[in-house]
């Protein structure tokens, strides 16, 4: 990885994060353990994984395996819905930790909103003053959600981890956030594979000499959104994190962040049933 520029944004409690890193959802626990070590051989230093995606063990192998101090690599983990609530809370985040086989995370997110989002959150602070994990933050939460919790909180969502790429980007939850200090991380940032699929984006890939893949995620880092891309293949790890020697022209960066149609490709946080 060109280690030139940009390689990390700083929260709000002054926490630096890694502008990039590597998703792990639909990777299985067996293959697990040889993504992470080739992920961190490549030079990624963020993970990101969550207690629903089955492969914190195999995350915690591959971490262990690689060679890597812990101590550099920055780990993210989730609360499933099903274990929202205050003391469940706790007993989930032990269990991550124990899977993980580590003594602390770097961050740990509400998975999405439920009603239980208040108890939730205040385990979160416990988990945060005690030490046991350096940052704290929500995924898949809109402006209302957040409105509502920084209403009641104590301490400031650190992190709002949202789907966001070129088909969604969500402007005014992103504003809100970045009016609060809250580091907007986008999933599925390539779309779960279809932004291949973009006319607008293969086009602006052939001006610059790159993938689409490679536009999507620089444009993710010029817009100050942290990013974590999926990917299970050895050329294409490396090919998502190479995108630090190029850089998106405002004219280019306007046109990507206006083919905006409001397209989920995930669930709506608004109707996911909790
Ligand atoms: P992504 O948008 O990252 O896309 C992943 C897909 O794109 C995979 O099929 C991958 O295939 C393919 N791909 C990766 N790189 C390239 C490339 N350079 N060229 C062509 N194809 C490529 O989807 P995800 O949904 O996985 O999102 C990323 C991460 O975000 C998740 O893994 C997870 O960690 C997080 N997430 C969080 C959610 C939440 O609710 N908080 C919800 C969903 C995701 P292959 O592996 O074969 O390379």
């Amino acid at each position: 990885m060109n280690t030139t520029e940009n390689q990390y944004a700083m929260l709000s409690n002054g926490m630096k994060i890694p502008m990039i890193g590597l998703g792990t959802w639909r990777i299985g626990d067996d293959e697990a353990l040889g993504a992470i070590k080739t992920a961190l051989e490549i030079g990624y230093r963020h993970i990101d994984t969550a207690s629903i995606y089955g492969n914190e063990q195999g995350v915690g192998a591959g971490i262990r395996g690689s060679g890597v101090s812990r101590k550099d690599i920055f780990l993210t983990s989730k609360v499933w819905n099903d274990d929202q609530g205050y003391d469940s809370t706790l007993k989930a985040f032990n269990a991550s930790l124990e899977r993980l086989g580590t003594d602390y995370l770097d961050l740990y997110l509400i998975h999405w909103p439920t009603r239980r989002n208040k108890d939730t959150w205040r385990a979160m602070e416990t988990l945060y003053r005690e030490g046991k994990v350096k940052a704290i933050g929500v995924s898949n939460f809109q402006t209302h959600h957040l409105e509502d919790l920084l209403a009641a909180c104590e301490i400031k969502p650190m992190v709002n981890q949202v789907e966001f790429h070129p088909y969604l980007v969500q402007s005014t939850l992103f504003e809100f956030c970045r009016r609060n200090h809250i580091q907007i991380e986008a999933w599925s940032p390539l779309m779960q594979g279809k932004m291949v699929d973009v006319s607008e984006l293969k086009d602006l890939g052939e001006k610059y000499n790159c993938s689409v893949a490679q536009i999507i995620l620089r444009w993710d880092i010029q817009m100050g959104v942290v990013t974590i891309p999926k990917s299970i293949r050895r050329d294409r790890m490396k090919e998502n994190v190479d995108i630090f020697d190029f850089t998106i022209s405002e004219e280019d960066m306007a046109l990507i962040t206006a083919l905006d149609r409001g397209k989920r490709f995930g669930p709506n946080p608004d109707n996911f049933g909790f």
